[in-house]
């Protein structure tokens, strides 16, 4: 673990982030504009190209480096910010929308990727363009009402579902144990004359900072006590470091990984699926095999997480989110299959199976050694043979039938 203090220094700046938040904002001005009046023939449209190779395919890297940074220069916070400064209003979320809100995150995180596969949104400036205006709506209204970040916090599809990969980022802010428990004043939730309180109102002393702080440095500048700091580490302790999740989290990591099956399916095998499930609408087809695989990986999860109580001695609840986290380096690797891999061009439909099926091996290997990690500190050694074995049978039959699939369909 190592403290990196030219990255605070460039947090503590004045001008950051608006230095990049305002650059970032012109171009998604101008990205909208290339949508909607540029070259509209199909291949044509740079606007396409910039949103769904370059920005669609950062994304996973961002997330492991530095986890939610890319809101911190949003273009849609960024206009929220802008309206709740000018409205004034600072009325606090209901309660519903906290406890809530990220089950519609999630649905509609899903529902981008499955409409970019079901009507090739990446191929259409009028959809990608609907798609953008639609949560630029959605930031600007809630920043109207609501204090902070509602929108980032609770509802947005990109920021609240990578919040959950944002989980493995190795780049983190943390803080001196010593002075927080000090602390009496909160000054990196409250703000000061120096910066405004955290947009995501988190106090760095009590709540969870990977899968929420955005790296807007504004704690680094307010903090008397120079408590947040910005540590490097390894991939496996950074992870194991901060092992939180709730069922929400967990259940959209094991639904998507059947999610991301179904995807890969119909992406490359519309045909085959059309025959085989027969519906004359191939929607039908498209949904059906969706909600099949989406539903299995579920069910499978949950029916592991109420197996393996005996052995854990922990409540199928309790299990279910345990073992949910463990998941995510899995469906990482799914992510980076959607996203990236899909987004680079002239790559065969061959060789793209064999990056995606390593990708797959990689994910599950990654969850088995972590979790194998965890379970050493936790359970004796009958115990945690039993409960990787476990673990991994269900992790196995997932990926091996993924690769099935990839390689012999
Ligand atoms: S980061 Fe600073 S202001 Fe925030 S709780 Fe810790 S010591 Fe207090
Ligand atoms: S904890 Fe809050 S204030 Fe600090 S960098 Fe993260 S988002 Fe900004």
């Amino acid at each position: 673990m190592k403290r990196l203090k030219s990255i605070e220094s460039v947090l503590r700046w004045k001008w950051y982030p608006d230095i990049f938040r305002i650059p970032v904002l012109i171009g998604f001005f101008y990205l909208i504009y290339v949508l909607l009046f540029g070259d509209q023939a199909e291949g044509k449209n740079s606007g396409l190209s910039v949103m769904w190779v370059l920005l669609w395919a950062l994304q996973p890297i961002l997330f492991i480096l530095f986890g939610r940074f890319f809101c911190g220069v949003c273009p849609f916070g960024e206009a929220g910010d802008m309206v709740q400064k000018v409205v004034g209003n600072e009325f606090h979320p209901p309660l519903f929308l906290k406890k809530f809100g990220v089950w519609f995150a999630y649905g509609f995180f899903i529902l981008i990727l499955l409409i970019e596969t079901m009507v090739h949104m990446a191929g259409s400036t009028a959809a990608s363009s609907i798609l953008l205006l639609t949560i630029f709506t959605m930031a600007v209204i809630s920043g109207a009402f609501f204090r902070r970040r509602t929108w980032c916090r609770y509802l947005c599809p990109l920021g609240v579902a990578g919040g959950v990969f944002s989980r493995l980022r190795i780049i983190k802010l943390s803080k001196d144990d010593k002075a927080c428990s000090e602390c009496k004043k909160f000054e990196c939730l409250q703000g000061t004359e120096k910066s405004a309180g955290c947009p995501m109102g988190l106090c760095v002393r009590k709540h969870d900072l990977d899968a929420d702080c955005i790296s807007c440095g504004n704690c680094l500048k307010n903090c008397p006590a120079d408590s947040p700091r910005i540590l490097l580490h390894s991939p496996v302790k950074g992870f194991l470091s901060n092992i939180k999740l709730n069922q929400a989290e967990s259940a959209f990591a094991s639904c998507f990984i059947g999610f991301s099956i179904a995807l890969y399916l119909i992406k490359d095998y519309l045909d085959k699926i059309n025959h085989v499930v027969g519906f004359e609408n191939p929607v039908w087809n498209e949904l059906l095999v969706i909600a099949v695989f989406t539903g299995i990986s579920f069910l499978l999860f949950y029916l592991f997480s109420y197996v393996i109580r005996p052995i854990t001695r922990q409540s199928q609840k309790y299990n279910f989110r345990f073992f949910g986290f463990f998941l995510i380096p899995f469906i990482f690797f799914a992510l980076v299959n959607l996203t990236s891999i899909h987004g680079v061009p002239l790559i065969s439909l061959q060789r793209r199976h064999v990056f995606e099926g390593l990708g797959i091996l990689a994910g599950s290997i990654l969850s088995i050694i972590f979790c194998l990690q965890e379970l050493r500190k936790v359970q004796n050694n009958r115990q945690q043979n039993k409960i990787i074995a476990l673990f991994s049978i269900f992790l196995v039959v997932l990926a091996g039938y993924t690769l099935y699939l990839f390689l012999f369909l």
